[in-house]
């Protein structure tokens, strides 16, 4: 029952190209949007077959289900891990006679072992170079090995997933933030509708209490934020900053290509895994095999999902940008961040094992790139931004004059 009353709090949000979704919302306003949902269904069909027709020029590419990538993932690593074990086992019930026999027909099959390994890398990399698109927002090319229509029912399962999730902390609609944030994502959708991806997106938006100071985006375009945060967020020009940077994350596609990028890993990974298991005693082998996923994610994972975070960064703030946000208060945000974190009111930072750059990182690298979108308002036919600057402002403050604030606000407790 439940999932029904969410999945037609989806299609309502085809009104106004926004859903707010919470179970007990939906669930009550079942009846009178009933007619809503099946006009809507009768609109939607030509946009769909355009979608099929214009939006993915890869249709003809080998697109993996995404379900299927989600449980192929633990299959292959597991899979490589048994296979190697098992390998040992067999190799250690071998006679020395047989051993021998076994090492001098490997020797002479040697060419053939060669060859399987250069054709599977050879599967691989046309794989991987056969599904290359350049981003359109970005012009960076990248690997992504499902479509749309593919990131769509992705989204609505891990929604219906993440829903369950938090159906404790679900925040009524008739919240007073609900009503802010939709007008501020109504704000930067319209503003960028020239963008077919905007378009495209079927948003929704929940809002959930939890102790948590985070805001995220599901694949699909589905917002998630947290009450919390908007405790942090000063104004509605930051509040949208945020928004804008969850919207770019799912305008970029950057659930799909973390995803097919770490799919593409497991099929590199599971050769050393099986290598690992079938060469070294267990003990050994699960400290080398954990040594090495340890290194993969610091040295790779965790720098790609932070490149991820500020190439949403940067679409963001243009996103902002053409929506006449104050984008200077990107910088401000960040640096209460970090000054927070500071404070120690935040949790502590560690980049280096961090899937996002440094609160300070981020203040720095949207000061760098503010010349540029501040011209991109201007050029977007916005109105003047106010002339004291509230970079300037944030900036000339002490440290006690920052702790006096984040008190007035509320944000760190005053103990006097
Ligand atoms: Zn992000």
């Amino acid at each position: 029952m439940l999932a029904i009353s969410r999945s037609l709090c989806q299609k309502n949000l085809q009104q106004s190209h926004f859903v707010i979704c919470s179970v007990r919302t939906c669930h009550r306003t079942w009846t009178y949007k009933r007619s809503l949902i099946q006009d809507k269904t009768d609109h939607r069909k030509p946009q769909y077959l355009k979608l099929q027709k214009y939006g993915f020029r890869t249709t003809q590419n080998l697109h993996v289900p995404p379900l299927m990538a989600m449980l192929l993932r633990p299959i292959l690593r597991f899979g490589a891990l048994i296979m190697g074990r098992s390998m040992k086992k067999w190799w250690r019930r071998k006679s020395g006679t047989e051993k021998e026999e076994y090492k001098q027909w490997f020797r002479q099959k040697s060419n053939v072992f060669l060859g399987c390994f250069g054709l599977y890398s050879l599967i691989l990399t046309l794989y991987y170079i056969t599904h290359l698109k350049t981003d359109p927002l970005t012009q960076r090319s990248r690997f992504i090995i499902f479509n749309r229509e593919q990131e769509k029912k992705l989204g609505k399962m891990v929604l219906e997933a993440h829903l369950e999730l938090h159906k404790e902390d679900l925040v009524p609609h008739s919240h007073p933030a609900y009503r802010r944030l939709i007008r501020v994502i109504e704000q930067i959708r319209i503003a960028n509708g020239d963008l077919k991806s905007m378009r495209d997106t079927q948003w929704t938006l929940t809002v959930i209490s939890t102790p948590l100071t985070n805001s995220y985006i599901l694949p699909g375009g589905n917002i998630f934020i947290s009450l919390d945060i908007l405790k942090i967020i000063e104004n509605d020009d930051q509040l949208g900053i945020i928004l804008a940077h969850e919207m770019a994350h799912s305008l970029l596609s950057h659930s799909l290509e973390s995803l097919s990028d770490q799919l593409l890993w497991d099929f590199l990974i599971v050769i050393p895994i099986l290598l690992i298991w079938a060469l070294f005693p267990d003990m050994a082998a699960a400290i080398i095999h954990m040594i090495v996923e340890r290194i993969v994610n610091v040295m790779y994972n965790l720098p790609f999902s932070r490149v991820l975070e500020n190439e949403a960064d940067e679409v963001g703030l243009k996103l902002a940008a053409k929506a006449c946000i104050d984008i200077r208060e990107a910088v401000v945000f960040w640096a209460t961040m970090r000054i927070l974190t500071e404070m120690h009111t935040l949790p502590p930072e560690f980049p280096w094992i961090s899937t996002h750059p440094a609160h300070g990182d981020r203040e720095k690298n949207l000061n760098l790139i503010m010349t540029k979108a501040l011209e991109l308002r201007k050029n977007s036919g916005c109105p003047l931004l106010p002339a004291i600057d509230p970079r300037d402002k944030f900036y000339k403050r002490s440290s006690k004059e920052h702790e006096l604030y984040f008190k007035q606000r509320g944000i760190i407790e005053d103990k006097n």
